[in-house]
């Protein structure tokens, strides 16, 4: 049995966040600290597993690229695993036919049946946006349509943004869309980052090496909930999962996306061709379909078989796994509220996508994660003050 109370550090989850704070007690600092998650497996949603029916690498809360320009974060990372030569690309299918995304030079020659260069692919763009007349977007659509016109908005944007949403595109903030790039050349990476690829050997290799450590215990299968009166009042809680929960929702809920993944074994050696194709058109239910094959590029893996995965997304009810935090106007006073019930707490520590209520991809939260140990937790204990990088430039 585990004695709760004699741990000074006590971790509330153990994606991508959770781990990195972890590690950096145990290594840096060399101090006892237990990480606890309710899941049966270390690594969050970033978790990757072999399927059993086919021996492909699957990742089981949907595809993740790991992409950076964060050299500190890259060299962090670099110390858990090796990553391969994978670089993201994806497709979407638009009635019938199947176009390069994020839009660019090859989208919109191939959607106008036009040969344009890029400055007469930048003019007709630009005469497509002129006929709306938006002066000031302030929704999604009105910021996609200010950005590509509104017929290829309609085709590539629209319909997959309602069923990733169940929001009409026109109710949601425009920053959303600000995310996807627009090109007008035929540069067809999806992300610009310098550093790019997947775990050699898989992500949950990453997870088990950052944890595998004398002065780390691992606890899961556990919810902190059932176990937080355990835990000594002089224990530092770095917390990780959802804000609103922690609190018992008493400034209401924050509203988050979930999705579900519909899982099927296909006898061919390729079905689709590559790892991410998306589904442009309401009337496909789903989002898009994943193909894990094309993750591991340089592995050998038998040709009998494919898996994949259908991406279906909704709203999250307080039972289900919340994955994309919404952030509404209603959902910015709540976080509001509960920051500040956070800040009179001096023993717990909010952090991660959950904990802070924020869309953090991989190296983002390990960013997050490293910022916060050096910050917050290194100097409590070697009195060393933090320095900021700019600080440290003098
Ligand atoms: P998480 O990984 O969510 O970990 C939180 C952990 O806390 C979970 O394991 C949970 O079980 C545990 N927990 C919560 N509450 C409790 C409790 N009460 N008791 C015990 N344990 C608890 N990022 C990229 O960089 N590239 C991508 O391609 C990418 N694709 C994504 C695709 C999808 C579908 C999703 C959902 C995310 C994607 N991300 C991607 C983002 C990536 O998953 C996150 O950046 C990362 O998981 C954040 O790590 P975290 O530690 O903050 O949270
Ligand atoms: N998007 C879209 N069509 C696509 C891909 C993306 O309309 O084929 C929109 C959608 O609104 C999405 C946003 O662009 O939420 C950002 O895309 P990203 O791939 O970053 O989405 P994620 O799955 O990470 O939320």
């Amino acid at each position: 049995m585990l004695d709760l109370g004699s741990y000074k550090y006590v971790v509330v989850g153990s994606g991508f966040f959770g781990a990195t704070i972890a590690e950096r007690i145990a290594n840096d600092l060399g101090l006892q600290v237990l990480v606890m998650d309710r899941r049966p497996h270390l690594g969050g949603n970033s978790f990757s597993e072999i399927d059993a029916k086919t021996g492909i690498e699957v990742h089981k809360y949907g595809s993740h690229i790991f992409h950076t320009m964060n050299e500190k974060v890259w060299a962090y990372v670099n110390r858990f695993s090796k990553f391969n030569q994978y670089r993201h690309r994806v497709w979407t299918t638009h009635q019938g036919r199947v176009y390069s995304m994020p839009i660019n030079l090859d989208t919109i020659n191939q959607f106008y049946g036009k040969s344009f260069s890029p400055r007469e692919a930048r003019e007709f763009v630009a005469s497509e946006i002129a006929r709306d007349q938006i002066a000031s977007p302030s929704n999604l659509e009105e910021q996609a349509i200010s950005l590509i016109g509104r017929p290829l908005y309609q085709a590539f944007i629209r319909g997959y943004t309602a069923k990733q949403w169940e929001t009409d595109p026109r109710s949601l903030p425009a920053s959303i869309i600000t995310r996807l790039p627009v090109r007008y050349d035929y540069n067809d990476r999806y992300f610009s980052d310098l550093y790019e690829g997947i775990p050699e050997d898989g992500y949950a290799k990453i997870f088990e090496r950052m944890l595998n450590h004398e002065k780390i215990s691992l606890n899961l299968n556990v919810d902190f909930f059932d176990l937080r009166h355990q835990i000594s009042p002089d224990c530092k809680v770095i917390y990780t999962g959802p804000i609103d929960r922690y609190f018992d929702y008493q400034q209401g809920e924050l509203s988050w996306r979930t999705i579900d993944l519909e899982r099927e074994v296909v006898n061919c050696e390729d079905f689709q061709g590559t790892s991410v194709m998306n589904y442009a058109d309401s009337d496909v239910a789903y989002t898009r379909i994943h193909e894990f094959r094309h993750f591991h590029p340089e592995r050998k893996y038998q040709k009998e078989k494919t898996v994949i995965f259908r991406e279906y997304s909704r709203f999250a009810k307080q039972t289900d796994e919340p994955y994309y935090p919404i952030n509404l106007e209603k959902d910015k006073r709540i976080f509001e509220a509960y920051q500040a019930e956070s800040r009179k707490l001096k023993n717990v520590i909010f952090g991660g996508r959950l904990g802070s209520y924020k869309y953090y991809d991989m190296h983002q939260a390990i960013g997050a994660a490293l910022l916060v140990y050096e910050r917050d937790i290194r100097p409590e204990v070697t009195g060393m003050p933090y320095k900021s990088p700019t600080e440290m430039r003098g």
